[in-house]
């Protein structure tokens, strides 16, 4: 039955090679948003998405248990169903004024956020134009509304804006929906952080192509939200072009520490969105003790922008420390800070080396990685003390001088 998957089966033997299974960690115990205990021994959480460490926040986890006891554990249903709690229609009402939107609405996970906004904003007549570092949910997504694919060079306005003139040039309106007076709609798509190397999309420039060329502009910030702008809403709040951008994807489950997604607007219709998107319909709604914990989790962004600016120190610290140790990093100072190796082989030995020094750092592999490359990719939190950022820059130096992967040593084995 799963012949087709031999290739895969061979990748992944190998990759087990080295020592522990990379793709099956499993931690005994998670001790705090930095620490944790991992085969009896204790480890330091650098490869989270945990940005501002609410996961035990004490104020998120009493409103979660408040509502777990009051509430019960699950819902049992789908949002059109009985699936729809008091808190849920709070929580996108939070959602919809955080971000100075009139609509907001909730998924269970930011992956079917992405799943049921793009399957049920576009079909076969439309075009989707997609930064091609884009998540795989985004992919996936767009692969479910029959629209058509235009994929542009991550992070290119140049690029996007060459794509949409040729579309548009060609651009008959189909006959069934010329006669219902509905043209084709082009919608691009871009992430504020990207997840694999801490990247941030050039959003004015993008917003400049997008209002040259009549198209719709979706921003996906889920590594962003909470971590950017003074307020904490994003990369769109940072580009100064909130009126400029018509859809908001997110998730619960990086900076606010839960799991589930939305989707906020001000256009007209939104609320089509839930009766058209199926991964909004066909799926049980999140659990009234997610909801309470992601809304208390809500406020603090709003109540506490310290915790943002002690985050934009930490990933200062820790980008500043490891390439001034001489790795070869993303582009761009962010929490998400990765490494670039040579080949699946040296990162495999470097993740399992810095594992036994007490050290869990994210492996990222192609073909998940953009231009296949091979990642260490570390995250840092508000919650990672500068004693512990120190530790690691010098834990991954000397492995890294060790495996002669740092200038002087072996430049060429850079790809
Ligand atoms: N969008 C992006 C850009 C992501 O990185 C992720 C998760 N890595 C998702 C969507 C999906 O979010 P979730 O894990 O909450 O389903």
């Amino acid at each position: 039955m799963l012949g087709k998957h031999a290739g895969l089966k061979l990748a992944y033997a190998r990759l087990r090679d080295g020592g522990r299974n990379p793709f099956t960690v499993a931690f005994d115990e998670i001790l705090s948003p930095t620490e944790a205990r991992l085969d009896g021994r204790s480890v330091m959480l650098l490869g989270t998405n945990n940005y501002l460490g609410l996961t035990f926040d004490p104020s998120c986890i009493s409103r979660s248990v408040l509502a777990l006891e009051t509430e019960g554990t699950g819902t049992t249903g789908s949002r059109i169903a009985n699936g729809t709690y008091g808190g849920h229609a709070a929580l996108e009402a939070q959602v919809a004024s955080f971000l100075g939107r009139r609509q907001a609405m909730l998924f269970t996970t930011g992956y079917q956020a992405n799943l049921g906004t793009l399957s049920a904003l576009v079909n076969r007549d439309d075009n989707l134009l997609l930064d091609a570092d884009s998540h795989a949910s985004i992919y996936d997504g767009a692969r479910l509304s029959g629209a058509q694919v235009t994929r542009f060079r991550h992070n290119d306005p140049e690029d996007l804006y060459r794509r949409l003139k040729l579309l548009k040039e060609r651009q008959e309106p189909h006959p069934d929906v010329a006669s219902l007076g509905a043209p084709s709609q082009n919608l691009i798509v871009v992430e504020g952080i990207y997840s694999m190397l801490g990247d941030i999309a050039p959003l004015r420039e993008f917003v400049a192509v997008k209002k040259e060329m009549g198209a719709y502009l979706l921003v996906d910030e889920a590594h962003s939200l909470g971590v950017l702008g003074k307020r904490g809403r994003g990369l769109i709040e940072v580009a100064g072009v909130e009126d400029d951008v018509e859809f908001i994807v997110g998730t619960f489950s990086k900076s606010l520490g839960g799991v589930g997604g939305f989707c906020a607007s001000d256009v007209p219709d939104f609320e089509l969105l839930r009766l058209a998107s199926r991964s909004y319909m066909f799926s049980a709604s999140l659990p009234p003790s997610v909801v309470a914990g992601v809304s208390r989790a809500l406020e603090i962004i709003e109540e506490q922008p310290g915790l943002r600016d002690r985050l934009g120190r930490n990933a200062e610290h820790l980008h500043h420390g490891l390439a001034s140790a001489g790795f070869a990093l993303g582009p761009t100072v962010s929490p998400i800070v990765s490494i670039r190796l040579a080949n699946p082989e040296i990162a495999v030995r470097f993740w399992n080396m810095l594992l036994d020094q007490g050290i869990y750092v994210n492996l990222a592999l192609p073909p998940a990685t953009p231009s296949s490359q091979s990642l260490l990719r570390t995250s840092v939190s508000t919650a990672h003390s500068t004693e512990q950022i120190n530790r690691a820059i010098d834990a991954m130096s000397a492995i890294g001088q060790e495996l002669g992967v740092v200038p002087g040593v072996t430049d060429q084995l850079y790809a």
